[in-house]
């Protein structure tokens, strides 16, 4: 089963839901697309069994051959390329790999070199297969990361998606391939604001999905008040606690080392799989 877990901020315990039901599976794969802020590692403490380049196609410029038309810098629609005192500019950052320009060059002065935005790491942990994106400082979009994680997904095993926080396309990318989605909410009004960002995601995808809350106290809770409005199923009540939170901020997995956040993780699991094939 493919799950993936969203938050609509960072710092909601998405990554302690999604590091905690990957340790509570028999056998998992753990894919952190947080590529601009990967963290899951740091609980997880895999042994890397492997480091291996993402690389896109970006314009190469030859300016001997080049007969300084332009048609290149009008086409591109993102301004990558600009044509300044007989020189060309190609903004590496802002290129999105589409190709267009070599296509279209009368002289064929463009052709297309690889470059490298980031890193796919793999490893494990215990019963955890841990792949994990990692975005190189200064570069606009994570997309491409996201795809190559994609394309290394174990055939076998639960696989928990950690995606990148908020509800933007790296976030649709992450999801695409879920059977399930865990939503995690903290129990604030400014939690239901950010919750209604990835419900709205979600129901876009038409994607079957569930909320976990976070970070409860007793009383009065607007999450859980928006999802009763939507009738959204809560999957999990998660409470405030000293010992977890303890334990989490130095990098610990509880369902590794609590015998009570055990199960709740295998009851998570549990009702993640019922929920999936209803
Ligand atoms: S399309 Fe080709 S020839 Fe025209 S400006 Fe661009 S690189 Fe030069
Ligand atoms: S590959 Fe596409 S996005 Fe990149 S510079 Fe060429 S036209 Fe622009």
């Amino acid at each position: 089963m493919r799950i993936a877990v969203l938050s609509g901020k960072g710092g909601t315990g998405k990554t302690f839901v999604s590091v905690n039901l990957a340790c509570a599976a028999e056998k998992a794969a753990y894919v952190d697309c947080d590529v601009e802020e990967p963290n899951g590692h740091l609980f997880l403490n895999p042994d890397t069994t492997s480091k291996a380049p993402v690389t896109v196609m970006v314009p190469d410029v030859d300016m001997d051959k080049c007969i300084r038309c332009r048609k290149c810098v009008d086409f591109c629609k993102y301004n990558a390329l600009a044509l300044v005192k007989d020189k060309m500019l190609v903004f590496y950052e802002v290129c999105h790999s589409c190709g267009g320009c070599a296509l279209l060059c009368p002289v064929r002065a463009i052709i297309e070199k690889e470059r490298a935005i980031g890193t796919i790491e793999e490893g494990n942990s215990g019963n955890v297969r841990v792949l994990t994106g990692c975005l190189n400082t200064g570069e606009v979009s994570g997309v491409p990361i996201i795809k190559g994680l994609m394309n290394k997904l174990p055939k076998d095993g639960d696989i928990v998606i950690d995606c990148p926080p908020g509800s933007a396309c790296i976030v649709m990318e992450s999801i695409r391939e879920a059977d399930y989605c865990v939503l995690v909410a903290e129990p604030t009004l400014f939690g239901v604001h950010n919750l209604s960002m990835v419900y709205d995601l979600v129901s876009l995808f038409d994607k079957p999905f569930g909320v976990v809350l976070n970070k409860c106290l007793p009383g009065e809770n607007p999450a859980e008040q928006f999802c009763a409005r939507h009738q959204i199923k809560i999957l999990a009540t998660i409470f405030y606690d000293e010992e977890l939170g303890r334990l989490n901020s130095n990098g610990h997995i509880v369902a590794r080392e609590d015998k009570r956040y055990r199960e709740l993780f295998e009851r998570l699991l549990e009702e993640l799989r019922k929920e999936a094939v209803s």
